[in-house]
């Protein structure tokens, strides 16, 4: 079902993960068509439907990998469509090689050398910024290597060590970092079935590898059982400012049965983009509670909720003083009290528009294209931005697009900029 036309972070996880004792380049499959813009992430998930990119996790594993450049590369080529940047892979391949020969043979039973330094410590003495090492290129470039007779194996092990894309040099920092993030996205073409079987293990891929990073807390259960988890982001000792993110009150949010699995997809995507990238939460500190609604989320086919937790409380009409009848809305009040975020976002779908806080509205719809600003906070129905309006805290609720338009990169430089402005 190619349809969804998602972030498929989770998808790619999973494929990452049968791939991690397998980074053959046979596996890597890498060919977007352009870099994608800011405002492009639907047309970069259309792209990736035919051209599957190199994703975070492959080149994760492929990295430490760092197969050594071979002659070949320097014996090839010939022609390069863009010799400055050839010329640089050039000096590097060619100083790795004689780094490599000027070690003697070892003999058969003696440990083999160490891995060569990361492609990126090469290019920082080139003077080259460290995240422009990345696996970046266009398939246009690639074409024009091959035109170029560039045999296609040097073409990959260009791509392998970091080809070097040489507008990314004009970029800042944070375009460079979230470009090189977008090449991780890949389109989810499975059932919805699958995604849901999918979205564990992304978490636990999530959880589990950065530990300096990410603090795990487990803030209560759903009524069918299942855990209500939320992730502590933060890259300093104490946070200015406590960021409340949260995802997937709805399991089903009006498009079809458990599309609200969207909602939590994408706030995967964006706590792999601060995982990968921590500098960016400068001294704020984020908080993930990417399902708010468990049950709803996985409910069956013929359950009457969705929308609703399993006993048919929608919860974003339960955040009322004599309300708080689900327990999953009771857990997250609870917690938000514990936490006393500064900032809440709460994510939904498929409005197109923005509720609540003023400025935090100005952000998120700039970089997000989101339509619409209300200023109502739904305090009376008992939205959740409502009751943390009233407790304080500022509050917006984003109703992205559509499910095959969440803009998971337009928030993230929205949320760059929040955390820029706790500094
Ligand atoms: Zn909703």
């Amino acid at each position: 079902m190619h349809k969804f036309l998602n972030i498929s972070i989770s998808a790619l996880l999973f494929a990452a993960m049968m791939l991690c004792s397998c980074t053959s380049r046979e596996t890597i499959n890498p060919g977007n068509t352009s870099v994608p813009s800011e405002q492009s992430i639907a047309h970069t998930h259309l792209e990736a439907e035919t051209t599957p990119r190199t994703t975070v996790a492959e080149i994760k594993t492929s990295a430490p990998e760092q197969t050594l450049p071979t002659q070949t590369i320097v014996e090839t080529q010939t022609t390069a469509p863009n010799s400055t940047v050839i010329e640089e892979i050039k000096s590097l391949e060619t100083t790795a090689a004689e780094e490599k020969t000027s070690v003697s043979e070892p003999a058969e039973d003696i440990e083999p050398p160490a891995a060569e330094p990361p492609v990126v410590d090469r290019f920082a003495s080139l003077g080259i910024p460290e995240d422009v090492g990345y696996s970046y290129y266009t398939e246009e470039i690639r074409e024009q290597m091959l035109e170029h007779g560039i045999d296609y194996d040097t073409v990959e092990q260009l791509i392998d060590v970091g080809f070097i894309f040489p507008e990314m040099l004009e970029m800042s920092h944070e375009e460079r970092c979230i470009r090189s993030f977008t090449h991780s996205f890949r389109h989810f073409d499975g059932s919805i079935e699958e995604m849901l079987e999918l979205l564990p293990k992304t978490e636990a891929y999530i959880a589990e590898n950065y530990p300096d990073i990410i603090t795990k807390h487990q803030y209560g259960s759903s009524v069918q059982g299942r855990s209500l988890d939320a992730y502590f982001f933060s890259n300093c000792e104490e946070p200015k400012q406590k960021i409340m993110l949260t995802f997937a009150m709805h399991g089903y949010e009006g498009d079809f049965r458990n599309d609200g699995a969207f909602l939590t997809e994408s706030a995967y995507a964006i706590m792999l983009f601060y995982a990968e990238n921590p500098e960016f939460l400068g001294e704020a500190q984020l908080i993930f509670c990417p399902m708010l609604n468990p049950d709803g989320v996985y409910a069956p086919k013929n359950a009457k909720y969705g929308r609703e937790q399993s006993e048919g409380i929608d919860m974003n009409r339960d955040f009322k003083k004599g309300l708080f009848r689900a327990a999953e809305s009771i857990a997250l009040r609870d917690f938000m009290q514990e936490v006393e975020p500064d900032i809440l976002i709460d994510f939904h779908g498929w409005l197109n528009a923005t509720y609540g806080d003023s400025s935090l509205a100005k952000i998120f719809n700039k970089h997000t294209k989101l339509y619409h600003w209300d200023k109502q906070y739904g305090s009376s129905q008992g939205y959740l931005i409502g009751y943390a309006h009233k407790q304080g805290i500022r509050s917006l609720l984003v109703e992205h697009e559509h499910f095959t338009e969440i803009n998971s990169i337009g928030i993230i430089y929205a949320l760059n900029e929040i955390c820029r402005k706790a500094e």
